[in-house]
């Protein structure tokens, strides 16, 4: 009897395990086209742990299949099915967890989710890729008078003209723009679209005219003005929130040749606030800046090119002196931003018999100890400060100016005379401003000993300088570098010069002996912007590039502008 046993057991095993393991094959198939085809590329694809996923699933797998064998050889037709059973569960499992931790990451989109139910996916993927061509609402606009702007129906023409300007200014905020620029010139006639990031144009996708006037009159409609309007110069903030974010913007709209022009400022006071000790200043340079704040007296100039900085260093220097204790004051244009303590009087052009030099003079004569004069606007202006009793009052005067040398000259020429010029002059300082590198992406270079001699910099000792990236690899593939959105450059700093006038260099002013006053700049040792501007390339702070840009002959800053060749600096020396 035992034998026959064995026998129909064997027997019975071989009968049954031609089609018993094939039954078992056809779920493992498909759990294993799962893995292959569809889940391992989700994993990939969303940047999942993929290779603990395949750990697990090889396991898994396993498992199902250990189990669904050991059930084969038990007698027993029950064991052979609850072996398949326990199998597909085991494997059900498995699928099931992956689709279920997937679907918590947030890196995989709502769309992309794993779901059983075909329909839904396929409808999930319509919806967005119907949004997508639609756009969508995502920012609050509130106007001056802080009441948010309604979000109009979608599919109405009024809700792809809101989609559209908000473009721009999500756009300006993903690139740390200050502004954005619109204005017919576009070689096909549409308008030209320019972002300012760290003072530098970066051009955007042009607009077609019709578009281009309708997002300008979007932007006066929620700015609440004249919209019929559309000569005059009109401007107006309106507050943009996203999430959490909050932005001024403002719109400055006026008619141009061929159409209308717009520029928006983002956050326009956070631009004039810095700390004294950020604003580039050396160390050197910091103490001599000091020094002139603690003389309070005479006339300190600070020049720079156009937007390179000025009224930031004005009002730097202003917060430095302390204005509870002492009082301090401004004349300004325009304000830019409050200053705490200050007293800042605006000047009103339209203004009956106003001049501008005439409020300088009634400020003046109040008796300020601290006086900082925003703008330079005609010669009047000079003759009033140097007129008035500076032993007793310091006042700083913001001058257009390429250096420390040629802001004294537009002083004294202003002034008209060199020996009242002089007699007041205790300080200058001239400055620009560069953009830094970005860090996450500069690129490391070993510059050519020619171009380091051009630059006047020790070849034997510089032995890698860096240059601008704007990529970076991400899994050996160069992507545009996520931090400063592929522009290589992030954030500016000033580059200085910073002189004091004592009696010799007042002599020098006088006889209007300029290259004596240079030649005694030089033997007190600070640095001129071109060498400071040289020391902060080599320091890595900033490319040779960004350095010639800003310190070429006339480039004021001109923003794309062309460039001339740079004139060959003085040397930097040892430091
Ligand atoms: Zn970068």
């Amino acid at each position: 009897m035992g034998t026959d046993i064995t026998v129909l057991g064997v027997q019975g095993y071989f009968l049954v395990s031609f089609w018993k393991p094939i039954l078992l094959m056809i779920p493992f198939v498909g759990w294993a086209w799962v893995i292959s085809a569809y889940y391992d590329k989700h994993a990939a694809r969303f940047f999942l742990p993929r290779q603990m996923w395949n750990v697990i699933h090889l396991t898994a797998g396993l498992l199902a299949v250990v189990v669904g064998l050991i059930a084969i050889p038990i007698a027993g037709e029950g064991a052979f099915w609850a072996g398949l059973g326990a199998m597909i569960v085991i494997m059900a499992i498995d699928l099931a967890a992956y689709a279920y931790v997937a679907n918590k990451d947030e890196r995989v989109p709502e769309e992309f989710h794993i779901r059983l139910d075909m329909e839904r996916i396929r409808a999930a993927r319509e919806a967005k890729s119907v949004a997508k061509k639609q756009g969508k609402v995502e920012l609050v606009l509130k106007g001056p008078d802080k009441s948010a702007v309604p979000v109009p129906n979608a599919d109405t023409p009024e809700f792809a003209l809101r989609v559209a300007a908000e473009s721009l200014v999500l756009k300006a905020l993903e690139m740390r723009a200050t502004q954005i620029d619109m204005a017919p010139g576009s070689k096909d006639g549409g308008y030209i679209v320019a972002y300012l990031v760290d003072g530098v144009r970066q051009a955007g996708a042009p607009l077609a005219p019709a578009d281009a006037v309708k997002v300008i009159d979007f932007w006066k409609s929620v700015g609440k003005l004249d919209v019929t309007d559309r000569r005059r110069r009109q401007s107006a903030d309106v507050t943009i929130e996203r999430g959490t974010d909050k932005h001024k913007f403002r719109v400055v709209a006026s008619g141009a040749t061929g159409g209308m022009r717009m520029t928006g400022l983002i956050d326009p006071e956070k631009q004039v606030k810095r700390k004294a000790a950020e604003l580039g200043l050396l160390e050197s340079q910091m103490a001599e800046i000091k020094a002139l704040v603690e003389e309070r007296q005479g006339v300190v100039l600070l020049a720079a090119p156009p937007d390179m900085g000025r009224t930031t260093t004005l009002y730097t220097i202003l917060k430095m002196h302390d204005a509870y204790t002492s009082n301090v004051q401004t004349v300004e244009m325009e304000p830019q931003d409050s200053l705490e303590g200050v007293r800042q009087n605006f000047f009103e052009s339209k203004a009956e018999g106003g001049e501008y030099s005439t409020l300088v003079r009634t400020i003046l004569r109040r008796d300020p100890q601290v006086v900082g004069i925003a703008d330079l606007p005609d010669e009047q202006t000079a003759k009033e400060v140097a007129r008035a009793e500076v032993d007793r009052c310091r006042v700083y005067l913001s001058i257009k100016g390429d250096n420390a040398l040629a802001a004294i000259q537009v002083w004294t020429k202003a002034v008209g005379d060199p020996e009242v010029a002089a007699k007041v002059l205790h300080g200058v300082t001239a400055q620009r401003l560069v953009r830094k590198l970005c860090i996450n992406c500069r690129q490391a270079y070993q510059p050519a000993p020619d171009m380091l001699k051009k630059l006047g910099l020790p070849a034997d000792k510089i032995k890698q300088l860096f240059k601008k990236g704007g990529q970076v690899l991400i899994k050996n593939k160069p992507e545009v570098c996520p931090v400063c959105n592929g522009i290589g450059y992030i954030g500016q700093e000033g580059i200085f010069e910073v002189y004091t006038l004592g009696v010799p260099e007042r002599s020098l002013v006088k006889a209007g002996n300029l290259s004596g006053l240079r030649a005694e700049f030089r033997k007190k040792n600070q640095p001129t912007i071109q060498q400071v501007a040289l020391r902060k390339a080599v320091e890595g702070i900033t490319s040779v590039e960004e350095v010639l840009r800003v310190t070429s002959e006339g480039s004021g800053g001109a923003p794309g502008g062309e460039r001339k060749a740079p004139p060959a600096p003085a040397p930097v020396g040892s430091a």
